[in-house]
């Protein structure tokens, strides 16, 4: 059914609205020079702000907060993230490689400050600033809202359908509604929906097929986890599980002249880094951290996902 009126009928409907921005009840984030990062729209109200500003704060460390950081400092503007999670993309990399990376991107003068609480947004009708609950204040023209998101499970639910954080699906992409799949960023199943992009596309793949041929179910076997982002100038690439769990081995390795050596952080400001770190179990390797030189990229995803 639409909202305007009428219905499109359906024999099989695939559910994929995706998902929003998370937004933190903070006080003041609906002042004037508050923004998220979803859509086109959000990165065009951004860029049009930027033209005045002088102080970004970023709100929230993870790979688009990173990502966001380092556009905007490149427009000669002061940059501030504030992550409440001890390192920045908790999530996905583990404790040393997060220090590798924040102190490269604080070498290009942004400032990233981990483990804060924020109390709220300041200023009038604009903003001024961002407290924390100790008392500081970081001046902003210009705050970026980047903690994450939330699926877009409203209509979902308005019809019936389960829904939990996500809209619940089985193996095959069947929600609780016959005929009705879902797939994408709005979807939760039994594993971790990441909100990226072959996640998405895989699900979809599934959902579309289930729907079209029921007799050959097919189930959704997520890939494992990858990102590849570029931040200060600096490649990165994470993929699969960096969790240092009871029987995880680590190797922090470069490889140079094709020798794999130890690897020793140069830690001097500016100096190019190449730095790799892999992440074993008993299965083997399954996650590793490439910052720098991706040369290793495609033998370290195909022995992780074909494990
Ligand atoms: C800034 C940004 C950078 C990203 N970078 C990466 C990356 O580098 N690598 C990666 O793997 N992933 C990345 N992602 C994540 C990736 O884009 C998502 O995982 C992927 O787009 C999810 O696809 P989806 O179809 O589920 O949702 P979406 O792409 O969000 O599509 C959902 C669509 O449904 C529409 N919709 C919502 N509600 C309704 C409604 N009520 N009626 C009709 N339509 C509706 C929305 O407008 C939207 O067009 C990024 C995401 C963002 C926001």
């Amino acid at each position: 059914m639409l909202e305007e009126g009428g219905r499109i009928p359906y024999d099989k409907c695939i559910y994929a609205l995706g998902a929003s921005c998370f937004v933190p009840p903070f006080k003041g984030v609906d002042k004037k020079g508050v923004f998220v990062t979803r859509t086109v729209e959000d990165f065009e109200k951004i860029r049009r702000a930027m033209a005045a500003a002088h102080h970004a704060v970023i709100v929230g460390g993870g790979v688009i907060g990173l990502e966001m950081a380092h556009e905007l400092n490149q427009l000669d503007c002061h940059v501030t993230v504030l992550e409440a999670a001890p390192r920045v993309i908790g999530r996905l990399i583990d404790e040393e490689s997060a220090e590798l990376l924040t102190q490269i991107i604080c070498e290009r003068g942004i400032e990233i400050h981990t483990g804060v609480q924020i109390a709220g947004i300041e200023g009038e009708e604009s903003v001024s600033g961002v407290s924390l609950s100790d008392g500081t204040v970081f001046p902003a023209d210009v705050v970026i809202i980047s903690c994450g998101i939330r699926a877009n499970i409203q209509p979902a639910l308005q019809s019936g359908i389960q829904c939990d954080r996500g809209v619940l699906v089985n193996s095959y992409m069947e929600t609780s509604l016959p005929d009705v799949y879902a797939a994408g960023d709005c979807i939760q199943g039994d594993s971790i929906n990441p909100g990226l992009w072959r996640y998405a596309l895989r699900s979809a793949q599934t959902a579309a097929k289930n729907a079209v041929s029921e007799r050959e179910k097919e189930e959704f076997i997520p890939l494992p986890e990858t990102v590849i982002m570029s931040v200060a100038d600096t490649s990165l690439f994470i993929c699969g599980s960096t969790e240092i769990q009871e029987g995880t081995r680590t190797e922090v390795i470069r490889e140079k002249n094709g020798k794999q050596k130890v690897f020793k952080v140069n830690r001097q400001p500016g100096a190019a880094v190449t730095y790799e770190k892999r992440f074993y179990d008993h299965k083997g390797l399954k996650g590793a951290v490439l910052i720098g030189d991706l040369g290793s990229l495609a033998e370290v995803k195909s022995k992780i996902e074909g494990r």
